[in-house]
């Protein structure tokens, strides 16, 4: 082979990707991979592996369709080596190809792997820069460089500047605002008509690849009977229209809110596709503004949803990039204790948790405000070693890749980093989860109290968390209300509560 040999990962699936730019159909060929190694480098949630074999698999037949020579390694093939490294030095040895072609890596673990292939490889392994986001990682350095505080709003507003969204001609936020956070956090009203989430019905490709993985990864956290992911890029661009016409208007309002039985409420569950590369974050963000500038979604959705993309998934990515690998080793609560048994098992008289957990089983999806106060929260204030809620996450959720989720549950929901991602620990008692939602009402802990035999678990816990690290957050101005509440609270009670809260902790292997 006279030509290159161009590797599309899973969460490659763009038409659009560098490292298939200026491709040959006469002479290159793209290699895709379905391997063992990262199928189970954590027990992903089947429909996850699902998700992602389907849209590989059609992904393959698209280019192979547009006269492509693709060498598609299925996870069943006997030669199967179970690594990227293997099929790519199998496809190499094959082939002959003059150089190897990549795209950047979406985690540290498969960028220390291209590292080894460009050592290790008897032709010489080309890295294309990952463009498909709106901030290079070394314009993000560049903007990170010299600063005290990477707080994510002032990231947010040069972001919002240099691609001119919801900007006013003369260099203002349209509105006059840069965020409508206090529009936003509005618990859900009786009667309000809930959209049906956009659902695919499987189609052969993916009847196959739910066999094969029901049959190797069936004994994995979570179902597959409710599979109903889009597969292709064209099916990603009918779940924006969806979410444009049905959601996008009531998102910012309600953006916080949860109710039993309604599991994506009014958000886009788009992260899977944006994730895989088979919707380009700026169609998602430009489909908002449009929605906006014609006067479909008033400005605290448009603005909101937008911020979630352009804002927050880019600057993760940016302080992912910045600071690893030592950003996964931090641990400045120094949390240790084991996760309970239960995130795997669902099986706990804890309503919001038994919720949450549940419908993660069942759609390997959950909303922010459910990841962050419910299951993140939770395991902030009991006190989780931080990697082993990480490899939690990264499990069970269709949309986790560790540049995404590592910075997400290190950061914002653990604070382990310290303070760096987010400027306080995101703590609360059970009243948060009383007031966003209806759990509270069906559980069997009652929420007004955090004394005595049903006492909700999030209100000793919360106390118990600000007496445990006073010394490393009491300081923090941002604390300061919370810190006030604690010094209210009579000695004995807070003596009551500590007691309470060390019981609950050295019972709950045996679950809750
Ligand atoms: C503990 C925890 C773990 C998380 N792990 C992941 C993960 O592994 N993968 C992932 O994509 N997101 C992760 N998030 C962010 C966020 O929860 C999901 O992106 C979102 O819930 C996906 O659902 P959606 O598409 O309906 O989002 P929407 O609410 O509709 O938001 C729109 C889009 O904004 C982006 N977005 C929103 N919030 C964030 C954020 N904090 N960081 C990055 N992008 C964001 C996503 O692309 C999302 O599709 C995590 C958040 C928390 C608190």
């Amino acid at each position: 082979m006279t030509g290159c040999l161009r590797l599309a990962l899973g969460d490659q699936l763009s038409a659009s990707l560098a490292g298939l730019r200026g491709l040959d159909p006469a002479c290159d060929r793209v290699l895709m991979a379905e391997v063992m190694a990262e199928a189970t480098y954590v027990p992903h949630h089947p429909q996850k592996i699902a998700f992602l074999f389907s849209a590989m698999r059609h992904f393959a037949a698209d280019l192979a369709a547009r006269g492509i020579a693709v060498d598609y390694v299925r996870l069943d093939d006997p030669d199967n080596t179970g690594t990227l490294g293997g099929e790519l030095a199998r496809a190499v040895d094959r082939w002959q190809p003059e150089r190897v072609i990549v795209t950047f890596p979406g985690e540290w673990r498969v960028w220390k792997q291209m590292r080894q292939w460009q050592r290790e490889l008897p032709v010489p392994v080309e890295v294309r820069e990952d463009d498909r986001f709106f901030c290079p990682i070394a314009r993000f350095r560049a903007w990170a460089e010299g600063r005290r505080q990477l707080r994510m709003e002032f990231f947010y507003r040069e972001m919002r500047r240099t691609h001119a969204i919801l900007m006013d001609p003369d260099g203002k936020p349209l509105g006059g605002q840069w965020n409508f956070d206090a529009q936003n956090r509005k618990p859900l009203p009786k009667g309000l008509r809930i959209p049906e989430p956009f659902r695919e019905p499987p189609d052969t490709i993916t009847r196959d690849v739910l066999a094969l993985v029901a049959d190797r990864f069936g004994g994995h956290f979570g179902t597959l009977e409710s599979f109903a992911y889009a597969v292709t890029a064209e099916g990603a661009r009918q779940a924006l229209n969806h979410f444009i016409l049905h959601a996008l208007p009531w998102f910012g309002d309600y953006q916080d809110a949860m109710a039993t039985g309604q599991e994506t409420l009014f958000h886009s569950v788009l992260s899977p596709y944006i994730n895989a590369g088979l919707l380009d974050p700026r169609a998602v963000v430009a489909a908002a503004a449009d929605a906006f500038h014609r006067g479909h979604a008033p400005l605290n959705a448009a603005e909101g949803f937008i911020r979630q993309i352009l804002g927050w998934r880019e600057y993760v990515r940016g302080i992912y990039w910045l600071k690893m690998p030592a950003y996964a080793d931090t641990n400045a609560l120094g949390a240790q204790r084991a996760l309970p048994d239960f995130y795997w098992t669902g099986r706990t008289s804890m309503n919001c948790m038994a919720q949450v957990i549940g419908q993660t089983r069942r759609h390997a999806y959950a909303h922010h405000i459910q990841r962050l106060m419910v299951t993140g929260n939770f395991a902030l204030l009991l006190g989780v070693e931080p990697a082993q809620i990480e490899q939690w996450y990264l499990a069970v959720y269709a949309d986790a890749y560790d540049w995404v989720e590592l910075p997400n549950v290190h950061g914002m929901v653990m604070h382990a980093d310290g303070g760096l991602l987010g400027s306080k620990p995101y703590a609360a008692s059970g009243r948060y989860i009383q007031r966003m939602s209806d759990y509270c009402s069906h559980c069997h802990f009652d929420v007004t109290t955090a004394e005595g035999e049903r006492a909700c678990p999030f209100n000793f816990l919360y106390w118990n968390f600000l007496m445990e690290n006073a010394a490393l957050l009491r300081a923090n101005p941002r604390m300061g209300l919370a810190y006030k509440g604690l010094d209210a609270m009579a000695p004995a009670r807070r003596d009551a509560i500590r007691q309470q809260a060390e019981r609950f902790r050295s019972g709950i292997a045996g679950g809750y």
